[in-house]
């Protein structure tokens, strides 16, 4: 079955990454990324996919034509997103089935915002994001072992 752009309702195409067997879909009109439950912090540690959407040419503003009034879960197709702030970045999460939709270029200012130490709150897109980074680590393992023993030590 294929998704519909939250965005602009237009058919979405998935990429798939064989590394960590992770599959995200994008719309090839507005550039929006559909990430499904927990594949927004698997997404660091899908090396072709990162490479492939963070990258700063995946930032430019598109208009969207044909704007739906509410956009709708790609997912659950009846369950309205919920738009929420993350600083100046406004994503769109599926409280039904923790699903996440960001704009074109969402993700690298999320991504951005994360390592100037700004992204706050308890939401799923910060969440995932951060538990996605800690995934990725610099060192990997060595970084869980430390953040376990910190843990330990409080
Ligand atoms: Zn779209
Ligand atoms: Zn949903």
């Amino acid at each position: 079955m294929s998704l519909s752009c939250p965005a602009c309702t237009k058919e979405l195409t998935s990429h798939k990454d064989d590394v960590i067997d992770l599959e995200i879909d994008s719309c090839f009109f507005c550039h929006g990324l559909w990430f499904d439950r927990n594949e927004l912090r698997r997404f660091f540690t899908a090396p072709k996919l990162y490479n492939k959407f963070r990258l700063p040419n995946h930032n430019f503003k598109v208009k969207i034509k044909d704007a739906p009034e509410q956009r709708l879960c790609a997912r659950c197709e009846q369950t309205a997103l919920v738009p929420v702030k993350l600083s100046q970045v406004e994503v769109d999460e599926c409280p039904s089935c923790k699903g996440i939709w960001l704009d074109s270029g969402e993700i690298s200012r999320l991504i951005d915002l994360y390592e100037e130490g700004k992204l706050k709150g308890k939401s799923e897109t910060a969440k995932q994001i951060k538990k996605g980074h800690f995934d990725k680590g610099p060192i990997g393992q060595v970084s869980k072992t430390v953040a376990l023993a910190f843990k330990m030590l409080f």
